[in-house]
């Protein structure tokens, strides 16, 4: 495994436990990690790099070291609302929360939420991201997510999201015209611009036509300007069980039967949830070789349902896995989704051997960078140096008798130590080496207080009454 001896290099993690997840799955207890620049130079044990010398050595004994995780449908500026809009089915909480929410968050606003949750998703081990952002989508403003989010030391994409003009099936879901602001060609000028004004950046911009609910030929014009300007695309597609049945009473198909026949179905969709799909839809996602970003947690807060996992992947679609912010989950927090995704599977096909521990940590890895298109995902030489350090050395986690069964289930996002983005140490010794912590969170707090009362969302803090007052 050693490419070169006596190498200088940047990095050297050396005496954890290293679990690759690359082609071999290969497991070094203990291990050792070199990094040169942004990328992983060498791979094995602690005699196998032994000829590295490391401008800074860094001893993970007590500790796991794995690829870092890919959050594959956050949304980061919902932050502010943290802890609002429970116990609400989809389009009450889209309508009485998120879209009141979104119709009045100030750029600052956004960008404030944007910086606490991106800082947070660090702090967890999370490496990369794809944001899908709604509010506000100008130029400047999503632009300065991406900058926001590359200032927490973060990679990634902000897929920024697509309205345009309200569409008969906008009707079905009697959704406010305020959401539908910029025009269809406003909309793919923007979103263009943003791109080339990003393009070869640590964060990208890919287009979001947001959902079951936006008209269809704006939907074919975004997936041909991600042809156009090489870049993937973003959509919510069938979270909830009325996102299908909406489309058949407006247009008579099912929402990826339509992807299918209108041809903008290739390994360029990056679709996120993916709940309800019947056996025809499933069929086409695996053979166009699209993603699928899984939503666990979310999909159990809203009561969405469970997703078609094993189908899904025997069909050749490209499954990650998702925080979808933090309103609908309240933590970005990849160790959480992947135990979810386990619970969800189990629960629902009544059989304990769906989804191993191993499998779910390739969701949140390598999976998930195949979904991004990223060079990341394992640890291997050439890959990115996209790292998560785990401390194992704590209660909850002893004694370890199997690694990753442990971190899937025990461990949690605050057990992560290190953060290492291309080479780079964002996240160390309890703290951001990039973003002063303590001014991040004072100013979300101030920004989210604003917000609550700009959106008028006061009714959703709701006190806690007894039962019979109820
Ligand atoms: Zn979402």
């Amino acid at each position: 495994m050693i490419s070169s001896d006596r190498t200088v290099c940047d990095l050297l993690l050396t005496g954890g436990s290293v679990i690759t997840v690359d082609d071999r799955r290969a497991v070094y207890e203990p291990g050792a990690v070199a990094v040169s620049g942004e990328r992983i130079v060498a791979v094995g044990t602690p005699d196998e790099l032994d000829g590295y010398r490391a401008e800074r050595v860094i001893d993970c004994t007590g500790k796991a070291v794995l690829p870092g995780f890919v959050d594959s449908h956050t949304h980061l500026f919902q932050s502010l609302g943290r802890g609002l809009g429970e116990g609400m089915s989809l389009y009450p909480w889209l309508s009485d929360f998120m879209w009141p929410y979104a119709r009045q968050i100030s750029r600052e606003q956004a960008w404030a939420g944007i910086r606490l949750t991106a800082l947070e998703a660090a702090r967890a081990g999370t490496t990369a991201v794809v944001d899908d952002h709604y509010a506000p989508v100008d130029l400047e403003t999503t632009v300065g997510v991406a900058r926001t989010i590359e200032e927490v030391g973060l990679r990634g994409v902000v897929a920024r999201g697509i309205y345009g003009a309200p569409a008969e099936v906008t009707r079905h879901y009697d959704i406010p015209d305020y959401l539908f602001e910029l025009s269809p060609e406003e909309e793919l000028e923007i979103t263009g611009a943003a791109i080339e004004a990003t393009a070869g950046r640590q964060v990208g911009v890919w287009p979001a036509p947001d959902g079951n609910f936006i008209e269809r030929q704006l939907i074919i014009d975004s997936v041909a300007l991600a042809h156009e300007l090489d870049v993937r695309w973003h959509f919510h597609c069938s979270a909830p069980q009325t996102d299908p049945a909406a489309y058949v009473s407006c247009y008579g198909e099912r929402p990826v039967v339509w992807m299918q026949r209108a041809g903008i179905l290739d390994e360029r969709a990056a679709l996120s949830h993916g709940v309800w799909l019947d056996d025809e839809e499933v069929s086409y996602i695996g053979e166009a070789g699209a993603g699928v970003a899984h939503c666990p947690t979310s999909n159990c807060y809203m009561a969405d349902g469970a997703i078609r996992m094993a189908d899904l992947r025997s069909a050749g679609a490209v499954v990650s896995l998702g925080t979808d912010g933090s309103a609908c989950d309240h933590r970005q927090d990849m160790f959480e989704q992947m135990k979810q995704a386990i619970f969800v599977q189990r629960l629902t096909t009544l059989e304990p051997t769906s989804l191993r521990s191993e499998e779910v940590l390739e969701l949140a890895t390598r999976e998930g960078a195949r979904y991004l298109g990223i060079d990341a995902g394992v640890l291997a030489p050439g890959k990115l140096a996209d790292i998560a350090v785990v401390d194992l050395d704590r209660v909850h986690l002893q004694p370890l008798n199997r690694t990753i069964s442990t971190l899937v289930y025990a461990a949690r996002g605050s057990d992560v130590v290190m953060t290492i983005v291309g080479g780079e140490i964002i996240y160390e010794n309890g703290s951001s080496t990039k973003v002063d912590e303590a001014e991040v969170i004072a100013e979300a707090r101030a920004r989210s207080a604003e917000l609550i009362d700009k959106a008028g969302l006061h009714g959703l803090l709701v006190p806690w009454r007894p039962p019979a007052q109820n």
